[in-house]
């Protein structure tokens, strides 16, 4: 499609993240800052299939970059899983005249914007909003700075009571397929393992630590675990931090062990400085992107430069945890 983007939509879809208001907010101002016409489409793509889209105006994204969630909503839309249901959005979308669209949201968005733009035409640009960070072609995804900031105060609040007693301290933090908050978290907090889907660490390996590390009466044991993290292979269901602290306590009987499951206080809050940041540039540039004919691409961030990321491959690959990390976990810890 070559025609000209005049009219632009804007949805946030997936998991919410903080700062997607921020990357909102980028969106419709630069949009009107070069004569577009924005409109707001509600509850990611069930908004587009229901005719739930709205105009936007700069007033219409005031006071809102440092509030978390996505004034948008979010949603995880079936009907656009099939063909039939895409081409009922494109239909409102052709009514409306919207003719390019951002799409903030995770792989899954991205994969059906893709399907959409190659089906009907209509050129879309992914912005990175997810706190899990595994997305190809970025170093950073908007939320996940807010998100590993918020697992690290919390970590370092159990931490605190940790050193007073002597204890295990197992702590489960987002990632049912990432296990970038653990990572993160796990070496900003000191942890002595980490444990993530990417990774197959066996439990027998912590187990042995953890007993010599009784021995040696290290002050404080603390594990953080991300939920998609399988202790056994050949049984997938089993998962995250309390299957760990189980099969822990039944090796080690004398140790106390205690869990906490940090759950949705990560995605919540004021987004950070950094993804209010990432989010207002990359918001800008996916305009630009509308704009210059770069279309269908997922606008990313790679060593501080912009960097354009076909969704086809955005889709495809996956930012990988090397096992060298590994490595800088236990020797940090010893
Ligand atoms: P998160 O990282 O937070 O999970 P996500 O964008 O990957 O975000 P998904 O639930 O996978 O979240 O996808 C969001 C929405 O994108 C889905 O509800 C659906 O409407 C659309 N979508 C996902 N995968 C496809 C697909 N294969 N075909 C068409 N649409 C899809």
């Amino acid at each position: 499609m070559s025609e000209k983007v005049t009219k632009i939509g804007v949805l946030t879809s997936g998991g919410d993240s903080p700062g997607m208001n921020a990357a909102i907010r980028a969106v419709v101002r630069t949009g009107l800052y070069h004569k577009l016409e924005v409109y707001g489409i509600m509850r990611g793509y069930n908004g587009m299939i229901e005719d739930d889209i709205f105009k936007m105006e700069s007033r219409s994204v005031a006071n809102i970059i440092q509030r978390g969630g996505t004034i948008l909503k979010t949603a995880r839309s079936k009907d656009f899983y099939n063909e039939d249901g895409r081409k009922r959005a494109f239909d409102i979308l052709q009514k409306r005249g919207i003719n390019g669209l951002v799409v903030i949201g995770g792989d899954g968005s991205f994969t059906g914007a893709y399907k959409l733009s190659r089906e009907f035409g209509i050129p879309c640009v992914g912005i990175p909003g997810t706190i899990d960070k595994d997305l190809y072609g970025t170093d950073f995804t908007i939320g996940f700075d807010t998100a590993v900031n918020t697992a690290v105060e919390s970590i370092d609040k159990i931490r605190d009571t940790a050193d007073s007693h002597d204890r295990l301290f197992i702590v489960e933090v987002m990632g049912r397929h990432a296990g970038y908050i653990a990572l993160h978290s796990g070496i900003a907090t000191g942890a002595e393992n980490i444990l993530m889907p990417e990774i197959n660490t066996t439990l027998d390996d912590m187990v042995a630590s953890l007993s010599e590390q009784e021995k040696r009466k290290k002050l404080v044991n603390l594990v953080v675990v991300a939920e998609g993290y399988q202790p056994d292979p050949n049984n997938p269901d089993l998962r995250g931090a309390a299957e760990v602290a189980r099969i822990v306590q039944e090796k080690l009987k004398g140790l106390e062990t205690r869990l906490t499951i940090l759950g949705h206080i990560q995605r919540g809050g004021p987004p950070s400085c950094m993804d209010r940041f990432i989010a207002s540039r990359m918001g800008y540039h996916a305009v630009e992107c509308l704009l210059e004919g770069r279309h269908n691409v997922m606008v990313g961030i790679l060593n501080n430069n912009m960097h354009y990321t076909p969704l086809e491959i955005a889709i495809r690959e996956k930012q990988r945890i090397g096992e060298d990390w590994m490595n800088i976990v236990k020797i940090l810890a010893s």
